[in-house]
């Protein structure tokens, strides 16, 4: 799922192609593409799109005081769509401009789980956004001391709520545990000063570095294309310290982690197929 370097970089794309266009219509192409039923999105036909904004790992389509607000899930794309075929695969939504390309929505797959809502007022202020915790690029020592010693769980899961905080997904999470030398299963309310601090410098490292990449890109990568230490590395020696890199797996997703960087050597039990245990 594209997090917050990606989302932040492609709504930088998408303002640089799309501010100072005039919206000509709004067109659900999908019963479910539409999450809100007031204020109609017909409201913000004729207005210029004032730019492309991010909060979270949601896109914000700014029109004055109107907004759309766009969550890609795993497999959604918004992406200019100059050819406007009447039935684009995997499409949700099409905005039509009076000049220029169209931006299409479309979802990979068959979950249909990518959708708009459209705001009046300040979206942080409404759902989907008001209840997101603070942005991860934005945190510091305090703000994430606060968020730290108010949860008592797994490290690795309380970076990916986004009710704690936002922005941060399954990558980020590994890497940022991995960068600040923390197990993925430390409990986050007894992290010391040192390792706030340590998680604090990896959270904007590993933001910052993706970040650096995507704006190098005309397209949003793909998984497998960002830059990384254990995601996706899981086997491969640790670019640190050459230990294997290990896992833990779960139904949906793979905590990747280095025992020697991490868990003090220790190789965690594997709670589905403790492949590495045997
Ligand atoms: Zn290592």
């Amino acid at each position: 799922m594209p997090e917050l370097p990606e989302i932040e970089a492609h709504a930088e794309r998408l303002t640089e192609t799309f501010a100072g266009r005039t919206l000509a219509a709004f067109r659900p192409l999908s019963f479910t593409a539409l999450k809100t039923a007031s204020p109609m999105p017909d409201d913000a036909v004729g207005r210029a799109v004032d730019g492309v904004g991010r909060r979270g790992k949601y896109l914000t389509l700014r029109l004055g005081d109107l907004s759309f607000i766009v969550h890609l899930m795993q497999g959604g794309r918004l992406e200019p769509d100059p050819k406007e075929s009447a039935r684009p695969r995997g499409g949700l939504a099409r905005w039509i401009f009076d000049e220029g390309p169209a931006l299409l929505l479309t979802e990979a797959g068959k979950e249909r789980r990518a959708g708009v809502w459209v705001v009046q007022g300040d979206p942080n202020a409404q759902e989907p956004l008001a209840g997101l915790g603070p942005d991860a690029g934005q945190l510091e020592l305090p703000s994430l001391q606060d968020v730290l010693e108010a949860h008592s769980m797994r490290l690795h899961g309380l970076m990916r709520d986004q009710r704690a905080v936002a922005g941060i997904g399954r990558r980020l999470a590994n890497e940022i545990c991995h960068r600040a030398h923390l197990s993925p299963f430390a409990n986050a309310s007894k992290l010391g000063p040192d390792e706030q601090a340590r998680l604090l410098d990896a959270i904007h490292a590993c933001i910052d570095e993706s970040l650096a990449f995507e704006r190098g890109r005309d397209r949003m990568s793909s998984s497998k294309e960002r830059p990384g230490a254990v995601h996706h590395r899981v086997g491969e020696p640790c670019p640190v310290c050459d230990d294997t890199i290990r896992s833990v797996e779960y139904a949906s997703y793979t905590v990747a982690y280095c025992p020697r960087c991490q868990t003090g050597g220790r190789v965690l039990a594997d709670n589905t197929t403790s492949r590495f245990l045997k």
